[in-house]
C-alpha cells in the first residue's frame, strides 16, 4: 500500500490534498505495516533515512534504517501494532547516539509513525537520558558479546566487542539477520545452531548453545550463548537478547583434560541426573565400540552391563539421585571387541550448582576384574573348604604342634569327642593314636613338617570310649602358618573288616587245600614207588609227570599259607647258622636239573656263615632264580653273583628276559602284585613270591632291590648283613 497511489485506504484518499501536504511536514513521517514494512514516507523522512522514496518503500523498517533502530523503537512498534493505542518514546539511537522522538499513531492496516530528531534532551527526559546512556555504558562494559535480537532474528542492538571482533560497524549489522554477522558466515553448522536457537526461544524458551566461528580465516572462537526471550506483560515475546561469552580458552584447557582423561586406564563419565550422557571418555569409546551420537537417551550405558548385574546397578544409581549422595558398585561390562565380560568398580558423585542442585554426575569405572575373578575364585575354593568340612563323608580337623585345634563334626562323631572336649584341648594327635601306631605317627608328622603334605597312611585311633578306630590319614601344612597342619581322615574299619575276612579266608582256604593235596603227592610217590618195583618203568613216568602240576600246586598252596601267616605275624623262623655260598650252589644245582631251557652260572663267591632260617632264605633263592627262568622265556642263562664283605653277603640273581617297566618296579614286591605286560600273560603265577621274600629278607634284617630294562632283563638283589643289624643273630647273641 502506498499513500502516493490510487489504493490509498479510503479515510486518506477523501482527501486529495494530503498526501502533498505531507510531504510539507518538518516530521518525518512513516506508514508502517503490521509487518513493520514500509508502505509510505514523506520527503523528510527519506532525508532522515539517507535514502530515496524508492529505495526505502516495501523494505523492511528495522532494515532500510539501521541508525535508527533501538530495541525501544522496536518495542513501542510491536506494540502499538499490537495494541492499536497510540504511544510516543523519545530514545537514543546506538548508532548516531542522536536522540529521536517518536510518535505511533496506529491506523487501520498498520501505524503513523512521526520521528523527530532533537537536539538535545529536554528536561522531562533527563532521568530517561541518563538511564538511556547507563544502559549503554553497562551494554558496553561487558566484555562479552551482547546482541538484542527481533524475534526472527534481527539485530535490533549489539554491542562492541562482537563488533570489534568481526572488524564490522553498527550500521552494517543492525537491523540484519543475525545469521548474516559476518563471522558467523562462514560457519553454516554455527549457522544453523543459531536459526534452531531463534526457534526455540521464540516459543519462550530460554536456548544454552556452543559455537565455533571464524572471524579470521586461520583462527577460531568457541562461543557459549544463552539466548533469553523477553515478553511483555501479555506474555507476548518482544525481543530476545543473545549473550555471547568467549569460552575458546577454556575449551582449549577442556580438550586438554578431554586428552588426558582420553589416555587413563579408567572410564571417565559425565551424565545428567535423568540417566542421559554428558561426556564419556575415548576408551569408554573404544571398549563398548560406540560414537557420542549412539550413545543418547537415558541409561543408554547401562546397555553394557551384564544382564543379572543391571538392575542391581541401575537400582543403585536411582538410590543415589534419589539421596543426592555418592555411590559405587561392581558390575561386569560387555568389551565389544572380545565379546566377553569384565569386572568393573564404578563411582559416581553428584555435582551441585550454587543454589544446590545437582546439574550432573560425575564418575569413573575401574577395571577390577583380575582383583574380583580372584575374590570369587577364593570365595569359591572357601565355599568348596566349607562344604568339605560340612560333608560327613571325611573327618577333617586342623592341629597346631600336638593338639587338635579344630575339627569338623565328621571327626568328632568318628572319635566320640565333642565339641567341647575340642575346646578344652582334650583332643591331639598323640593322645588319640595307638601305641602300636606312635612311631609311624611321629614319622607322618617329620613328613608332613619336611615336605609340608602328608601321603596318606593307614593307623588307629582311640576314640573317646576306648575302642579303636582304624583310619587313613593325610595332611598339609598350611601355606601361611606352617606349625598348623590340615588333616582328613577316612573311616577304614570297613575296609580293614573286609581284609580281615579275607585273610581269615585266605588261612583257612590254603590250609583245607594243603591236607588233601599232600594226601594226593604222598600216594602218587607211594604208587609211583610200587610200579617201580614191580618193572613197570613207563607208567611209573607217567605218574611223575602228573606229580608235576601238583608240586606247583603244593609251591602256590605253601605261599597262600605264608602270606596268610604273615598278614597274621605268625611266620615263624627257625634261627641257625646258614653257609651263603654252599646254599646258593646246592639250590642252583637243584634248579638246574629240572630246567632244560636255561643254564644257571654262579660267580664270585662268599665264605661267610649267618645265623637266620636256612628253609627261608632258600624259598627266597629259589623264589628269586625260578622268576629268572620264567620272566626270560627267550634267554638261555641266569647268571648267579656272590659277594662278601665282613658286615655282609650280597646275592645278584640276573636274568636277560623281559625286563619290568619302570613304573612297576616298586610295586612287585607288593602283594598279589603282578606287572603288566603283554608278554608276560602267558605266565602263570599269583604275586606273592617275592613279597613273601621280602619280608623274609627284612626279617634278616637285609634288603632286596631290583634293577631292570625292559627287553634287556632284571638283576634282583638281595643283601644280608651278618652280624649286629641282623635280629636273628643279635637274639641269640
Ligand atoms: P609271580 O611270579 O608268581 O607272579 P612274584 O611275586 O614272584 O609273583 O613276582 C611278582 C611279579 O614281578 C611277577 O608277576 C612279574 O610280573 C614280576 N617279576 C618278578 N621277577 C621278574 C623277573 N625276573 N623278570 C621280570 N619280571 C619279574
Amino acid at each position: 500500500m502506498c499513500l502516493d497511489d490510487a489504493s490509498v485506504g479510503a479515510p486518506l484518499t477523501s482527501y486529495p490534498e494530503l498526501p502533498s501536504l505531507l510531504e510539507t511536514l518538518s516530521d518525518a513521517l512513516l506508514f508502517l505495516d503490521t509487518t513493520a514494512t514500509i508502505q509510505y514516507v514523506n520527503r523528510r523522512a527519506a532525508a532522515m533515512f539517507g535514502a530515496s522514496k524508492h529505495e526505502l518503500l516495501g523494505t523492511s523498517l528495522w532494515q532500510s534504517a539501521p541508525h535508527l533502530v533501538s530495541t525501544a523503537l522496536y518495542q513501542a512498534v510491536t506494540t502499538a501494532i499490537h495494541t492499536q493505542e497510540s504511544l510516543e518514546i523519545t530514545y537514543c539511537s546506538p548508532i548516531t547516539q542522536g536522540w529521536l522522538r517518536v510518535q505511533l499513531s496506529p491506523t487501520n492496516g498498520g501505524v503513523l509513525a512521526f520521528f523527530r530528531e532533537g537536539k538535545e534532551p529536554v528536561r522531562l527526559y533527563d532521568a530517561l537520558y541518563k538511564s538511556e546512556q547507563r544502559y549503554r555504558s553497562l551494554l558496553e562494559s561487558f566484555t562479552d558479546g551482547i546482541v538484542i535480537l527481533t524475534p526472527e532474528g534481527l539485530i535490533l542492538d549489539i554491542n562492541q566487542r562482537p563488533l570489534l571482533v568481526a572488524q564490522a560497524r553498527q550500521e552494517e549489522v543492525i537491523g540484519r539477520p543475525m545469521v548474516e554477522f559476518p563471522s558467523w558466515r562462514s560457519a553454516p553448522l554455527a549457522q544453523d545452531q543459531l536459526r534452531a536457537a531463534i526457534e526455540q526461544a521464540r516459543r519462550g524458551e530460554t536456548v544454552h548453545f556452543e559455537v565455533r566461528l571464524y572471524p579470521q580465516a586461520e583462527s577460531y572462537r568457541d562461543l557459549a550463548f544463552v539466548m533469553t526471550p523477553h515478553c511483555d506483560a501479555e506474555q507476548r515475546i518482544e525481543y530476545l537478547t543473545c549473550v555471547g561469552l568467549n569460552i575458546t580458552e577454556w575449551k582449549q584447557a577442556e580438550e586438554e583434560w578431554r586428552t588426558l582423561l582420553d589416555i587413563i586406564p579408567h572410564f571417565v563419565w559425565a551424565m545428567y541426573p535423568d540417566g542421559s550422557t554428558h561426556y564419556r571418555n575415548q576408551r569408554w569409546r573404544d571398549y563398548t565400540a560406540t560414537t557420542a551420537e549412539q550413545d543418547q537417551g537415558n541409561d543408554s550405558w547401562s546397555r553394557w552391563i551384564h544382564p543379572d548385574d543391571r538392575q542391581r546397578v541401575l537400582d543403585t544409581w536411582q538410590a543415589a539421585v534419589h539421596a543426592g549422595t555418592s555411590y559405587e558398585v561392581e558390575h561386569r561390562l560387555l568389551e565389544v571387541e572380545t565379546c566377553a565380560y569384565r569386572w568393573y568398580l564404578t563411582r559416581g558423585t553428584p555435582r551441585r550448582d550454587q543454589q544446590g542442585t545437582i546439574r550432573q554426575w560425575v564418575g569413573t569405572c575401574t577395571d577390577v576384574d583380575d582383583l574380583k575373578k580372584a575374590e570369587i575364585a577364593l570365595y569359591q575354593s572357601q565355599e568348596r573348604a566349607r562344604t568339605l568340612m560340612d560333608s560327613n563323608i571325611i573327618g577333617i580337623f586342623i592341629s597346631r604342634d600336638n593338639e587338635i585345634i579344630e575339627a569338623n563334626s565328621t571327626f568328632l562323631r568318628m572319635t566320640g569327642y565333642s565339641q567341647e572336649d575340642l575346646r578344652q584341648g582334650k583332643m591331639g594327635w598323640f593322645r588319640m593314636t595307638h601305641p602300636d601306631f606312635l612311631a609311624r605317627t611321629q614319622q607322618a608328622r617329620q613328613e608332613l613338617a619336611q615336605h609340608q603334605t602328608l601321603i596318606p597312611y593307614e593307623k588307629e585311633y582311640v576314640c573317646k570310649d576306648g575302642s579303636r578306630l582304624p583310619v587313613l590319614v593325610g595332611g598339609v601344612a598350611l601355606p601361611f602358618d606352617p606349625s598348623q597342619n590340615l588333616c582328613f581322615v577316612l573311616d577304614n574299619s570297613a575296609r580293614k573288616e573286609l581284609e580281615l575276612r579275607k585273610e581269615n579266608f585266605l588261612s583257612m582256604a590254603s590250609h583245607e587245600l594243603k591236607t588233601p593235596l599232600t594226601a594226593i603227592k604222598m600216594r602218587l610217590q607211594l604208587a609211583r614207588t610200587r610200579l617201580l618195583k614191580q618193572g613197570f618203568g613207563e607208567a611209573a613216568a607217567t605218574l611223575l609227570r602228573a606229580e608235576e602240576p601238583v608240586q606247583l600246586l603244593d609251591r602256590l598252596i605253601g605261599e597262600l599259607l605264608d602270606v596268610s601267616k604273615i598278614q597274621a605275624g605268625r611266620l615263624d623262623y627257625l634261627r641257625e647258622p646258614v653257609d651263603i655260598e654252599a646254599l646258593v650252589y646246592e639250590i642252583a644245582e637243584t634248579i638246574q636239573l629240572m630246567s632244560t631251557n636255561h643254564t644257571i652260572v654262579v660267580h664270585g663267591s662268599a665264605p661267610c656263615t649267618l645265623i637266620g632260617d636256612k628253609g627261608r632264605l632258600e624259598q627266597v633263592l629259589i623264589n628269586l632264580i625260578s622268576n629268572a627262568i620264567t620272566y626270560s622265556p627267550d634267554a638261555t642263562t641266569v647268571d648267579i653273583d656272590l659277594d662278601a664283605t665282613t658286615e655282609a653277603v650280597t646275592i645278584g640273581v640276573r636274568d636277560y628276559g623281559i625286563g619290568i617297566p619302570q613304573g612297576q618296579r616298586g610295586k612287585i614286591f607288593e602283594r598279589f602284585y603282578r606287572a603288566f605286560d603283554l608278554s608276560q600273560r602267558a605266565i602263570p603265577g599269583l604275586g606273592m613270591g617275592l613279597s613273601i621274600a621280602q619280608e623274609i629278607v627284612q626279617h634278616h634284617g637285609g634288603t632286596i632291590t631290583v634293577e631292570s630294562e625292559v627287553g634287556s632283563g632284571s638283576t634282583f638283589r638281595v643283601t644280608l648283613p651278618l652280624k649286629r643289624s641282623n635280629p636273628l643273630c643279635n637274639d641269640l647273641i
